[in-house]
């Protein structure tokens, strides 16, 4: 029997099966055999990849547990299937129903362009205070890549999801605010603004920079990775980029100190090699660590960076090892995670069942290891890699791949289920 709820919805009818995930004092997640976990469809191809995802999820979950444990799937409505049913793109249920259950995954949400809606996807990370964007990225074999070696790719990027030019504080050229703000900075701080220009506003602040480091190492001793390193433009940004390097190390050396150390020390106290079980915490400019994943990529292993070069350098590493259609992601909180599909609706493809399921897929792998279901994890795993080595994979790696065989996005998720 599922547990009742204590918090109201206005219209969700909540499942008769299965229960809560629920949070134990020190903040880990009491996961049940049975737990019920809300999803959003999405729109455009969201949901035929929703269909497959479930597919293979529900498969690797039967395959490692024999029934012993299973997903009970609740849906709940955000983009353009919830505006048809309830006149509201983001209704308060969906909000609410993802805090009460601490953990959801999502399909691509259209962001509808004019009429004042604000991106979906921003709105659910603002207003869920989902400060963490999580996008692994590693090569599969078989994948065409643009690189000669993309498998010595292997980073998890931890990118601050709330701060920084996104906070969207900013004002249009010529706007009273703008034009009061130019003159508010010449006449108390003596700086010069060119005249009609816009004005943007970039906060890095020391609670949003310690948290999302701290996580950040967390993961990595949690997961044996060798390095974290801080990624900022703290040479020209002093004050937001160069603080949040500042920051980044104090969280480390104050709160980790016995289990990490710096580059600096490395090189200062241990003649250049990292000791043996110490995680090693180092820091590269923004715009040298474009070329290192390109130059050096085996040297890194997560990545922490503020929002904005975040944003560029999780797409760019994706790019090297093959694309969109393989990279998965989460946006993760005190107060939940997401996990979701990192690329759009491709509206053209919609209700086709031919688009490419694995970006939603992996995110839902990596829902299982945030659940604690480790081995079900590795049969997706398990079952992505054959299926590729296979060559029988949707259109956008088959029109790459010579000899391969194009099969349906539904298809590919019950080939990942027979090959684990
Ligand atoms: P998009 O939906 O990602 O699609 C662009 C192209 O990428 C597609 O035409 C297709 O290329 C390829 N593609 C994307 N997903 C694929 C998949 N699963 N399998 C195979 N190919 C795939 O980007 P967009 O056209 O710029 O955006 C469309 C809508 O999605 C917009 O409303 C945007 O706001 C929204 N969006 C949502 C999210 C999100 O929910 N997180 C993220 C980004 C964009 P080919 O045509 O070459 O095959």
């Amino acid at each position: 029997m599922g547990i009742a709820s204590t918090v109201n919805y206005k219209k969700l009818v909540l499942p008769t099966v299965g229960e809560k995930i629920t949070k134990n004092p020190d903040g880990s997640l009491n996961v049940p055999n049975k737990p019920i976990i809300p999803f959003i469809e999405g729109d455009g191809i969201g949901p035929d990849l929703t269909h497959a995802m479930k597919i293979a999820i529900d498969g690797a979950v039967k395959k490692a547990y024999g029934g012993e444990r299973e997903i009970v799937w609740f849906e709940i409505l955000a983009g353009e299937k919830a505006h048809k049913a309830e006149g509201e793109w983001l209704p308060a249920d969906t909000l609410t129903a993802i805090k009460d259950y601490l953990v959801a995954i999502k399909g691509p949400l259209t962001t509808p362009v004019g009429g004042g809606i604000r991106s979906l996807n921003v709105t659910l990370r603002q207003v869920l205070d989902l400060y963490a964007c999580v996008r692994p990225v590693r090569h599969f074999p078989g994948v065409p890549s643009p690189v000669c070696e993309p498998d010595k790719l292997n980073v998890v990027i931890y990118r601050e999801n709330t701060e920084d030019v996104y906070a969207g504080i900013e004002w249009s050229s010529n706007s009273p605010e703008a034009n009061q703000l130019i003159k508010y900075i010449k006449d108390n701080f003596g700086k010069e603004i060119r005249p009609e220009s816009g004005i943007g506003i970039k906060p890095i602040s020391p609670l949003g920079t310690k948290r999302i480091v701290r996580a950040a190492i967390k993961y990595a001793l949690e997961n044996n990775r060798t390095s974290v390193t801080i990624v900022h433009k703290g040479n020209i940004m002093k004050y937001t980029e160069g603080a949040f390097r500042d920051w980044a190390y104090e969280v480390a050396k104050d709160e980790f100190r016995d289990r990490i150390v710096t580059e600096q020390e490395v090189f200062d106290d241990f003649g250049g090699k990292t000791p043996e079980g110490k995680l090693l915490v180092k820091d590269r400019i923004a715009d040298s660590m474009f070329q290192q994943v390109l130059l050096r990529p085996d040297e890194y292993d997560v990545l922490v960076t503020p929002n904005l070069n975040g944003d560029y350098l999780s797409d760019a590493c994706a790019a090297q090892v093959g694309g969109l259609g393989m990279a998965p992601g989460a946006n993760i909180g005190e107060f939940g995670a997401i996990f979701e599909a990192t690329h759009g609706t491709a509206p053209k493809y919609a209700g086709m069942d031919v688009s490419n399921p694995g970006s939603l897929i992996l995110s839902a792998k990596m829902m299982l290891d945030h659940l604690g279901w480790r081995e079900a994890a590795e049969l997706i795993d398990r079952g992505i890699v054959k299926t590729l080595e296979n060559k029988t994979v949707t259109y956008d790696l088959e029109r790459q791949m010579p000899g391969a065989t194009k099969v349906k996005c539904s298809e590919f998720a019950k080939l990942i289920v027979q090959n684990m």
